[in-house]
């Protein structure tokens, strides 16, 4: 059986507790989109970690990770994971990476990091991983693909290619210095040597261990709203976000995911530009962020600060039917313990109407946020509760009222940072 664990929102949602958390029961985590641009923390037995690329399964030793076809595979920021967890006593994982996954060049960090700098104030706020340049490579077809590591003569004639226009780009729009194909095909030899023990069709080992009955976790980054097709384009990320591609990006066919577990914050937080209608600023935001997550909302990658703001009912019903839910987990529910009242944004006021079908983007950037406000459960510390009816009454109230609106079954609450913070719940929208 397959199950995916995607987020709802801008990312951040807590995916890393959540997949870490099930991966106990999963044989196999597939890593199917994205690239090093965003992590995840996670927080278990062995410390504190955050990760980038690896899958959040690798704290476990009866788990194999898997780097599929979808990811932007940047190999030395892979090997140096691998090193920051075995340096600190975490067993070597098993690892697989997909012989069809395409690698992040040297070239593309670079173009990221000169295009910011050429937009200046209008840049998109990229993590400079190279990540928007990999993808346009990608679908113009002049990526490079691990398998092709492994073919000396494709790969002499290819980097001298791929230099020739990368090379009229940096000397004429960038005026940076120029690609040399011998150096680039020597870093390709070390990428070759270093990934070589683990590359894998697959594809065809994950057919075979769906067909063994094994259990499979697919591991989403950020969320719905930076897809590039359903998110707020064009702030988003350049590779799909949704459930539904992590069929495409693991190799496996899309009737074998049966449960899409969709992950919620409990307040909202975004990296990046675009619009967030329920953003909040100054000591407000301040507060939350210090409060927010384990130890304050700043990016696991760039360590920036994360712009915050309420839980957005509007965008969540619609990250979370994007996604095609079957289930919520409603993460951080402690860290709202410190208000009396507890805001959420239940609707986006556009040109002086209500709705709460989330727009396209330009409508949305009109938009302002509905708020209507619950009491909060201040002074009742809800960490290391079990059952969900031991939570504070109108703690369990808010639960039941973004259920309500969002209209997905939250059938799991996240109570702390922790792989045993978690409440399972019976949904009255669950089927
Ligand atoms: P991801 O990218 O979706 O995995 O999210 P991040 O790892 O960037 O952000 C989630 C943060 O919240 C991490 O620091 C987690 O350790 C933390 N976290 C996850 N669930 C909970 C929770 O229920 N309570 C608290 N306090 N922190 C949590």
């Amino acid at each position: 059986m397959v199950k995916a664990v995607v987020g709802a929102n801008w990312g951040d949602e807590g995916k890393g507790k959540i997949t870490d958390m099930l991966a106990k029961e999963a044989d196999i985590i597939v890593r199917f989109q994205g690239g090093a641009n965003a992590g995840h923390t996670i927080v278990n037995n062995y410390g504190k970690f955050a990760l980038h690329t690896l899958p959040s399964g690798v704290f476990y030793d009866h788990t194999t990770s898997i780097i599929g076809n979808g990811v932007a595979l940047n190999i030395p920021v892979l090997f140096n994971e691998i090193k920051s967890i075995t340096d600190r006593n975490v067993p070597m994982p098993k690892i697989l990476v997909s012989d069809r996954a395409q690698m992040v060049m040297p070239y593309h960090i670079l173009f990221d990091q000169y295009e910011e700098e050429r937009l200046g104030g209008k840049s998109f706020g990229s993590t400079k991983s190279g990540i928007a340049p990999f993808y346009s490579d990608k679908y113009a077809k002049i990526g490079f693909q691990v398998s092709e590591l492994f073919d000396e003569e494709l790969l002499k004639e290819k980097v001298v290619r791929v230099a020739e226009t990368k090379n009229v780009i940096l000397e004429h729009l960038y005026h940076k210095p120029l690609i040399v194909p011998e150096e680039l095909l020597e870093t390709l030899h070390e990428y070759r040597d270093m990934v070589a023990p683990y590359v894998c069709d697959v594809s065809l080992f994950l057919s075979n261990a769906l067909k063994e009955g094994k259990s499979v976790l697919l591991e989403g980054q950020l969320g719905t709203l930076k897809d590039p097709d359903h998110g707020i384009y064009p702030m988003v990320t350049s590779s799909s976000t949704l459930a539904a591609y992590g069929a495409i990006g693991a190799g496996i066919p899309p009737y074998e995911i049966s449960q899409v577990i969709t992950v919620c914050k409990a307040y909202s937080s975004a990296v990046g530009a675009g619009a967030f209608v329920s953003e909040i600023f100054g000591e407000e935001a301040d507060e939350l962020r210090r409060r927010g997550g384990d130890g304050g909302e700043f990016g696991a990658t760039t360590g920036r600060p994360r712009r915050m703001g309420w839980f957005d009912c509007v965008a969540s019903k619609y990250g979370c039917r994007l996604q095609g839910t079957t289930d919520v987990a409603f993460t951080v529910l402690d860290v709202l313990g410190y208000l009396d009242e507890i805001p959420v944004c239940v609707g986006y006021e556009i040109d002086g109407e209500v709705t709460t079908d989330f727009p396209v983007t330009c409508k949305l950037e009109k938009a302002k946020p509905v708020l209507e406000k619950l009491p909060g459960w201040k002074g009742e510390d809800i960490r290391g509760i079990k059952n969900f009816e031991e939570l504070p009454e109108n703690c369990r109230r808010y639960v039941e009222f973004v259920e309500e609106q969002i209209g997905y079954p939250i059938t799991m609450v996240s109570n702390g940072p922790g792989r045993d913070d978690i409440i399972y719940r019976e949904s009255p929208l669950k089927k």
